[in-house]
């Protein structure tokens, strides 16, 4: 089985109360693909995205190391994709400073012949359009997520609400579920967003954990309780790429039991990601501390 990631790869700039960095590695598909490639046999990830002729080539050997297929990454003249916020102290909301989309503005997702056969899809955070685009160039996927943001839902909602009559699971965060339902209630707003198609959606609630919604109800589950946030840039496509990784190794039909696994294994790596700046913590991490804790979180919600 692989996986096939579309979205951002991007250079970030990040002020948090534990420091500032300029121009390190970010986007939502290198965030999900590196997550994702700790549960993935290696080479089975195709990553689907664009970079300027400015993109340090160190980051495109990280992501080599991790066996992440870049055949899909196209390397065009121009700048790479920026984005710069900061956090303060509600370390659950960015506040977006800029956003320069360079070659990312006429980005038109092109993909391969050899990754058309692939199994599980991602749809990371880019234009709904865009996200039809490409899942319509995938033969015959098994299973398809998509997450989005509130820029999307507000300028292209008709798009968004085609797109979520396509895919399997939508993972969204809280904000962005209350924006597009227009209720304040996430219980009711889980509800509404099952009618429109999806059969599982995730709502993630940063530090407050997440839920996920199936015909058959709701699962909450918390976030890994952590002292320090240093910076939590990359946390939910983190999170995608633990919980999607997770769902694509077992290669079978999610049913409620693994769904909730993979929420706990989404966690566990989002809340790694958070305790460094840009992939650094990614970059030290071993499936073997993804396995302790994984562990640990049993033991916290055991009662
Ligand atoms: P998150 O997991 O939500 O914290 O996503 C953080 C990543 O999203 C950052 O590394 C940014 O580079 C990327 N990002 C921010 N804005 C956009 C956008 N409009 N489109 C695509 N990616 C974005």
């Amino acid at each position: 089985m692989s996986i096939l990631v579309v979205g951002s790869v991007a250079l970030d700039s990040v002020k948090t109360p534990f420091g500032e960095k300029s121009d390190i590695l970010g986007g939502s598909a290198t965030y999900f693909s590196y997550s994702a490639s700790f549960f993935m046999p290696p080479g089975k990830i195709n990553l689907v995205a664009v970079v300027g002729n400015d993109f340090p080539e160190e980051h495109l050997e990280l992501l080599k190391s991790k066996k992440i297929n870049l055949k899909g990454l196209q390397i065009l003249e121009g700048q790479t994709f920026r984005w710069s916020g900061c956090y303060e102290g509600d370390m659950n909301e960015a506040k977006t400073l800029t956003t320069c989309l360079n070659v990312f503005e006429t980005f038109k997702p092109e993909i391969p012949d050899s990754y058309r056969n692939t199994e599980y899809v991602f749809l990371a955070n880019i234009d709904p359009d865009l996200q039809m685009d490409v899942l319509s160039q995938i033969k015959k996927p098994k299973l398809v997520a998509a997450d989005s943001m509130n820029l999307w839902i507000k300028i292209k909602k008709q798009s968004f609400i085609k797109l979520l009559s396509k895919i399997d699971i939508l993972v969204i965060n809280d904000g962005e579920a209350r924006i597009f339902t227009e209720q304040s209630s996430l219980i009711k707003a889980g509800k509404i967003i099952l009618d429109r198609g999806p059969k599982y959606i995730v709502i993630k609630k940063g530090e407050h954990g997440s839920l996920l919604f199936s015909k058959k109800g709701v699962f909450s589950a918390p976030a890994y309780p952590l002292e320090k946030i240093s910076d939590p840039t990359g946390a939910g496509d983190t999170f995608a790429g633990g919980f999607f990784g997770y769902l694509a190794k077992l290669n079978k039909t999610p049913n409620e039991s693994n769904l909730r696994k993979a929420i706990i294994y989404g966690s566990v790596m989002a809340s790694f990601n958070v305790e460094d700046f840009s992939l650094e913590r990614m970059k030290r991490l071993t499936y073997k501390e993804i396995r302790n804790r994984y562990k640990k979180f049993k033991e916290i919600t055991s009662f």
